[in-house]
């Protein structure tokens, strides 16, 4: 009995030792990785009320040439917290600008935007706004194409700060959403500050908003905000045609999930918008 408190001592030291070794290992694979063509874009429709397609998330895949497809889960927040997602935040924007240039050239896609996640750090980072205008330039892409998703971890700097960089982005016509809107620590003051264009009700909400009725409250409350805050709203994870009935009763007007499409290579893209998706 002596014994079991120092072997399951040592059996966790392995284990942490083991985990923080394969995370090591992903880190060092990443960085070669996203120069040897691993990472991709892919892409899910947002639509509106109406069923009609007005753009889509853009959302990185890492296809591993060992392990096979890695989550987002996993790889991002091993890139955030080694400071690589700098660098893969800022491959991310040049392929969603490319993606968006290409769009403009086609009359059946010139008219979408594109939503690209754009990490509290990367946003934070002094390079972030000259290296955007560059590229956006650099793309000829129209910036009110592109739109930002951050989350409420932004908070964590001086708003004022944000707002700035924010601002000069929106007067060129980029526009920002705040992603897994009811998760974080965002206050109603940061809200008003902030020049904000949407709300993304975090699919969390969303997934019980049948079943739940304190969920369903809070959703009808982020409505209502957003309204009342000129946003427009956005429900993520929509899977169900009674979450969809749900969510347009309440006012909300923007919808993206599985119940219209998963997140789709560009080609699939292309053709779920001429199928003209469903309804
Ligand atoms: P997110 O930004 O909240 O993206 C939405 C996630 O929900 C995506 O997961 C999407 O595939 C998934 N999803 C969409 N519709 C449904 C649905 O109806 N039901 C359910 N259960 N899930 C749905 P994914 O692609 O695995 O990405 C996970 C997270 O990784 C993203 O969450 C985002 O935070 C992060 N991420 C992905 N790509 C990027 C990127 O390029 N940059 C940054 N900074 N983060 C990224
Ligand atoms: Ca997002
Ligand atoms: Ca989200
Ligand atoms: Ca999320």
């Amino acid at each position: 009995a002596k014994n079991d408190g120092r072997s399951t001592y040592r059996f966790f030291d392995r284990e942490l030792q083991r985990a923080m070794a394969e995370r090591m290992a992903l880190e060092q694979d990443m960085r070669t990785g996203l120069h040897s063509g691993e990472f991709y874009l892919v892409y899910q429709p947002q639509l509106d009320s109406r069923g009609q397609v007005i753009g889509a998330e853009a959302l990185c895949r890492w296809k591993h040439p060992q392990k096979g497809m890695v989550s987002p889960a996993v790889f991002i927040d091993i890139a955030e917290k080694s400071g690589f997602i700098l660098q893969l935040g800022q491959w991310v924007l040049e392929q969603a600008c490319r993606t968006l240039y290409g769009w403009s050239m086609d009359p059946r896609l010139a008219r979408l935007t594109l939503a690209v996640n754009v990490s509290a750090q990367q946003f934070h980072h002094p390079d972030f706004l000259p290296q955007t205008l560059d590229l956006m330039r650099e793309c000829r892409i129209n910036p009110a194409k592109l739109e930002l998703e951050l989350t409420e971890s932004i908070f964590a700097q001086d708003v004022e700060q944000i707002a700035e960089k924010m601002q000069a982005l929106k007067s060129l016509g980029v526009c920002f959403s705040l992603d897994d809107f009811g998760t974080g620590y965002s206050s109603l003051n940061y809200l008003k500050r902030l020049p904000l264009d949407q709300l993304k009700i975090d699919q969390s909400f969303v997934r019980d908003v049948i079943t739940d009725s304190f969920d369903a409250s809070i959703v009808v409350a982020m409505i209502s905000l957003g309204e009342s805050l000129g946003l427009k709203v956005l429900a993520e994870g929509v899977e169900t045609e009674s979450q969809l009935e749900f969510l347009r009763g309440k006012g909300c007007s923007l919808f993206q999930g599985y119940l219209f499409a998963k997140p789709l290579s560009e080609a699939e893209f292309q053709s779920y918008l001429q199928q003209g998706g469903p309804q």
